[in-house]
């Protein structure tokens, strides 16, 4: 059975090797020649949105599957009817517009941050008395990783980031004094069973995923696990989806979801029964879903730009690396490694040691 993918990175190369055990094959849409999960596929090396490569992946394939939220929905409506899709275009819809994602969350009473369209400069004059200070402008798409976003501490801040954001519809936020980041990572597969897995904590740098941990029996779990529920039920969701969201004095709330395997979920790979990737293709697919629970205290730490000394990774206990097959670049994601201990205490003390070796 073959799976096309749209997008041929880090995420889809961990979705492959998870589907290799199950006897899966796969093809990538991805128009980089060097595309990190090319050499363990098909590789049809063309735009995402070229629609002879996407009728093509749609003949080949029986399920199409994607990466990254910023793929073209209108060629993908197109594929309707001649190969399932998912998670479903109406999730993709939704997630990657900043305004119709909180909106949604809105109208689902999953609490959010404020929030408010921004279209023209008098907007963001006026935009504090609704937001208040300090607040973030953000590009509704297109952004990931902090890209695309100016914190506005003052009125001389609104000039520059209208400057250098205009043009492009916006989005302004208030600025959340979080206590913590968390994430929950849930999977439903095509005859609406779900799973969750324990809540992730992250820490981010520059907008960046730093770490991640896995917080089994965290005290929001339920409340992070209902708001997800209802996401997935209300988009007939099939795939694993992560919802982020930011912990301020006890109250989540949700600031994106995304539509496909998360970052905040590597962890799942050596951390729990069964990975986030092969739980995502077992959904697709209409499959049972694998126990979700974790094995161990686990942490996930992400090798950003530069990959550290294997051999020095590797002689920690507990560590797992994984190197993504990209060249090293500043910003880039180009590997993670993950720790596992039996108790908390240890797990901090491996974290330090692998984070001491970082460049
Ligand atoms: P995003 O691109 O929305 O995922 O934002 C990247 C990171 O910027 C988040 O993980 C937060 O650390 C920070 N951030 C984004 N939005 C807000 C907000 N409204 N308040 C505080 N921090 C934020």
């Amino acid at each position: 059975m073959k799976i096309g993918i749209i997008g041929g990175g880090q995420l889809a190369r961990m979705l492959i090797l998870a589907g290799y055990p199950l006897g899966l094959d796969f093809t990538v849409l991805d128009p980089a020649p060097d595309a990190c999960a090319a050499p363990l596929c098909d590789h049809l090396c063309a735009p995402y949105d070229d629609p002879a490569a996407l009728a093509r992946l749609a003949e080949e394939c029986e399920v199409i599957t994607y990466e990254f939220e910023n793929v073209s929905l209108e060629a993908l409506e197109k594929l309707a009817g001649k190969c399932a899709i998912y998670p479903p275009l109406k999730a993709l819809a939704e997630s990657r517009d900043r305004l119709r994602e909180k909106t949604l969350f809105q109208s689902l009473e999953i609490p959010t941050t404020r929030f408010l369209a921004i279209d023209r400069f008098e907007e963001l004059e006026t935009a504090p008395r609704i937001l208040g200070w300090p607040f973030l402008l953000k590009t509704r798409r297109f952004g990931y990783d902090g890209k695309g976003q100016h914190l506005i501490r003052h009125r001389q801040d609104m000039e520059t980031a209208w400057q250098a954001l205009q043009g492009q519809p916006l989005i302004g936020e208030s600025f959340i004094p979080f206590q913590r980041e968390v994430s929950i990572i849930g999977v439903r597969n095509r005859q609406g069973d779900i799973a969750f897995y324990p809540l992730s904590e992250n820490v981010h740098k520059q907008g960046i995923l730093h770490i991640s941990r896995s917080r089994a029996g965290d005290s929001q779990t339920e409340t992070a696990r209902a708001l997800a529920r209802r996401l997935m039920e209300h988009l007939d969701y099939v795939g694993v989806l992560a919802l982020e969201m930011f912990e301020l004095n006890g109250r989540l709330l949700a600031n994106e979801m995304a539509p496909r395997v998360h970052n905040s979920g590597h962890w799942t790979i050596e951390g729990a029964e069964t990975s986030q990737f092969e739980n995502h293709l077992r959904a697709i697919l209409g499959l049972p879903l694998g126990e979700t629970k974790a094995l161990q205290h686990t942490a996930m730490v992400n090798f950003i730009g530069v990959l550290p000394e294997p051999a020095d990774v590797l002689e920690q206990p507990g560590a797992h690396l994984h190197i993504y097959g990209k060249a090293e670049r500043p910003g880039r994601k180009v590997g993670h490694a993950t720790v596992r201990a039996p108790d908390s205490k240890t797990l901090e003390i491996r974290l330090h040691q692998l984070l001491a070796l970082l460049p």
